[in-house]
């Protein structure tokens, strides 16, 4: 017998690309929408982030931040746009991910993580996406995928370097404590 289809019309017109792409196509393509991603941050690392993840197809993506859209920063954070300026970031990013993508489930929300929530935000996702800008959330965000054995894929930038590394505690590797075991004083390091 042959098994539903997991990805509806509109859904394999949308990913034509993908599923002629050899060795990804039609298999990756659900695994992709089986898959979630929770985004700490929706500014400049996060917004390109999971505006890829939701063209591309995720099936759930969370995003956390409390903060509002603020001019200054809508150069790099292309999430939000003019008209957001003053919104939460995390109705401006559902307003541009379910305009790019109706197809997959947003959970916005509006809260600092933080170690009151940290665990049980992170707990209902597959992967974790640091795009924190300070050094406190991003050891969080660390310790958050290694107790809960989850991959941790961390971005960070400084003018024109950036970083992208992935941690896989789940697969006994390294963590972000094991590169850098201390944080640095507060005001040491930009964020
Ligand atoms: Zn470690």
């Amino acid at each position: 017998m042959a098994k539903p289809d997991i990805l509806e019309a509109a859904e394999r017109q949308r990913y034509a690309r993908h599923l002629a792409l050899p060795s990804f196509g039609p298999e990756g393509q659900e695994r992709l929408k089986a898959a979630s991603v929770l985004c700490i941050g929706a500014g400049g690392l996060g917004s390109p982030a999971a505006t890829y993840l939701a063209a591309a197809g995720i099936g759930r993506l969370g995003i956390v931040d409390p903060d509002v859209v603020d001019l200054s920063n809508i150069q790099r954070q292309i999430l939000h746009g003019t008209g957001d300026v003053g919104s939460k970031k995390v109705d401006s990013a559902r307003r541009s991910l379910d305009d790019i993508n109706p197809h997959v489930q947003l959970e916005l929300h509006d809260t600092a993580f933080s170690v009151d929530n940290a665990m049980e935000l992170a707990a209902g996702y597959d992967l974790l996406l640091d795009g924190s800008d300070n050094f406190p959330a991003r050891y969080l965000c660390n310790d958050v995928a290694v107790l809960l054995n989850k991959p941790n894929v961390h971005g960070s930038i400084f003018r024109f370097e950036g970083q992208v590394t992935v941690f896989a505690p789940h697969l006994g590797g390294p963590c972000y404590r094991c590169m850098f075991p201390d944080p640095p004083e507060p005001g040491a390091v930009p964020d």
